[in-house]
């Protein structure tokens, strides 16, 4: 028999707040927005062990009166709309009467508020959807809501959370974003204890900006503002310096309302196009203000996406901005236009002429030949063995040139080698540091001034999770307050390269979901990218250090793979070659 009942009202919150309250970030939003609503232009976010076992809003905003309380602790109790009509032009930032009741559903929850009006301000405490306390007290203007030991008898939703560091970085991510959304507004969030970012509430985007990802990032920006009479934007482009490897810098606001939006990620990306090297993302902070009309934001119950009426129309509006603007702009370097023209390099200048065989070599080799054949064992059978490998004749082989910018010729023992200058060099890097790592011989190259970057969130929270390795490899990275870091030493080999690249490629690979877990293998793959990063931004290197190289090269174990697969070298025998011009018939 199938019975057919009406949910308690503690399962129907319970159901509902799974929806809006996915993780302590969730609760932040919803009471910052709360306070945004009510007007306020300060507000607290205070979080202990990522907000799992307390958070705390307070802002100086209208308050709630005392009679109104308990309404606004019951589901689809709200002051900002009266009708579906409203939504059309709802300014605000709730309008659901949504998430009091789903917070309280999930977690122990106190709000002191006092409106201005009212002498005393009321102490309210709401414990799984029950009532628990309703009492006067003094209490400055505004409101303070302070929500305990999210989840705490709901296990199944417990398990969901990630680490608290994890937590709390979703916090930090969403509080920057709120503080940049609305620049009026000062923002303080502390974790544990410690604050982590205080906004000025200035007004001025650009002074929020340089407070939430600090000087590096505030220091290459270009200013937009442009409108068609449907759209206004307004904010930061960013040039090709601070783009990344991942779109967590392009950040977007909708009437006042931070949003993920792959339409507009597209279209800022179009806007760069030729401007940015592939797999790079820019920078932007870009408040994009619409007539009431043009854009609904019911799309989702976290309000995290929108539904633009002509979508098309404001794409293209983007893009053409951004072009414009980054056209305007001269000193971004445009990567389709021809290179600025560099100094040779010495590898272009090696002539591709044979060299006269060194005399002086030659003559070493047949006094070795000469030595081989006194020995004892008989000099063919010496003559086999001795390979490509063998340090003893290596001095043998003869450096023909470089060809197309990259391979370079080598000839030896009968054979032709083409040499991959970018795979040879990764891995005699690799080998290289490998060979210190497991002397434990890794040495570091001090770099004055240290060089800040500004990391996001994530950055910071894979720097926590592979920082033993870097530190390893060479990296001396520490905190430099907010979300800066500073470089003060990087790997000795990798020294003289764009360390900023080099070390926020490293991050960004660190990121790969391939990443071992196992800290040998981390080691080893974080040693393998650097050597890649190193090599791809050290493009020139002169004619002995090639020389160098490939004596190197040769010395190794395996010199015909790069530590990422490729091949280092290939091989020409002289019988292929003669047999290819027919001068012999197989
Ligand atoms: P919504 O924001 O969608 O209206 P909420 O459940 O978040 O729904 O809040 C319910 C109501 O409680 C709000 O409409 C608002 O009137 C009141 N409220 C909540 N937080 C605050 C606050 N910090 N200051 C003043 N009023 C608040
Ligand atoms: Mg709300």
């Amino acid at each position: 028999m199938v019975e057919i009942a009406v949910l308690s009202k503690e399962t129907i919150d319970q159901i509902a707040a799974g929806e809006v309250v996915e993780r302590p970030a969730s609760v932040v939003k919803e009471l910052v927005e709360n306070a945004m609503d009510a007007g306020a232009d300060a507000i607290t976010v205070e979080i202990r062990d990522g907000g799992t076992s307390f958070i705390r809003v307070t802002d100086n905003g209208c308050g709630i009166p005392k009679e109104q309380l308990r309404l606004a602790f019951t589901r689809h109790a709200t002051s900002k709309i009266r009708s579906a009509q409203d939504l059309a032009g709802v300014r605000s930032l709730g309008f659901r009467g949504e998430a009091l009741s789903s917070i309280g559903a999930v977690a122990k929850v106190e709000m002191i508020t006092k409106p201005k009006e009212q002498w005393m301000g009321c102490r309210y405490v709401i414990e799984d959807s029950q009532e628990t306390a309703a009492e006067d007290v003094g209490s400055p203007d505004g409101t303070t809501i302070m929500v305990h030991q999210l989840f705490w008898h709901l296990p199944a939703r417990r398990k969901f959370l990630k680490s608290n560091q994890t937590e709390g970085n979703h916090i930090a991510e969403l509080v920057e974003r709120l503080a940049l959304s609305h620049p009026e507004i000062s923002f303080c969030l502390i974790s544990n204890k410690a604050e982590k970012l205080h906004t000025s509430g200035s007004g001025s985007l650009l002074d929020a900006v340089y407070q939430v990802y600090g000087r590096d990032i505030a220091a290459n920006l270009l200013p937009v503002s442009s409108g068609d009479g449907k759209f206004r934007v307004e904010g930061f482009l960013g040039n090709s310096t601070i783009a990344r490897g991942s779109r967590s810098l392009e950040t977007f606001f909708v009437d006042g309302r931070y949003v993920r939006s792959p339409l507009l990620s597209r279209a800022l990306e179009e806007g760069y196009l030729g401007y940015l090297m592939q797999h790079q993302y820019p920078f932007c902070v870009l408040q994009i203000v619409t007539e009431g009309a043009a854009v609904d934001v019911n799309v989702h119950p976290t309000k995290q996406e929108v539904r633009f009426e002509d979508e098309i129309a404001v794409a293209r509006f983007l893009t053409e901005l951004v072009r414009e603007r980054l056209h305007r702009r001269e000193d971004i370097a445009r990567i389709e236009a021809p290179p600025p023209k560099e100094e040779p390099s010495p590898l272009q200048t090696i002539p591709m002429v044979v060299e006269p065989f060194e005399e002086k070599k030659l003559s070493d080799i047949r006094a070795k030949i000469a030595d081989e054949i006194r020995s004892d064992t008989p000099y063919r059978q010496q003559y086999e063995q001795r390979s490509f490998l063998d340090r003893k004749t290596m001095d043998a082989h003869r450096l023909i040139g470089q060809v197309f910018g990259t391979y370079w010729m080598v000839e030896y023992d009968g054979q032709l080698y083409i040499i991959d200058q970018h795979a040879a060099h990764e891995k005699v890097l690799y080998e290289r540091t490998m060979a210190a790592l497991a002397d434990k011989q890794m040495t570091s190259q001090m770099i004055s001034p240290p060089l800040i970057v500004t990391l996001t969130k994530a950055e910071q929270g894979l720097l926590e999770t592979y920082g033993s390795a870097f530190t390893r490899l060479g990296y001396s990275v520490s905190p430099f307050g907010g979300n800066e870091f500073a470089i003060t030493a990087v790997p000795d080999n990798m020294f003289s390269l764009d360390v900023r690249r080099m070390f926020m490629d490293l991050l960004a690979s660190c990121a790969q979901e391939t990443m071992p877990k196992d800290e040998s293998l981390v080691m080893e793959k974080v040693a393998s990218l650097s050597c890649k990063a190193a090599v791809k931004g050290n493009h020139r290197l002169s004619e002995a250090e090639i020389r160098a190289l490939i004596d190197e090269l040769l010395t190794l174990d395996n010199p015909y793979h790069c530590p990422h697969g490729r091949p280092t070298m290939i091989a020409v025998t002289k019988e292929e070659l003669e047999k290819r011009f027919k001068r012999i018939v197989s």
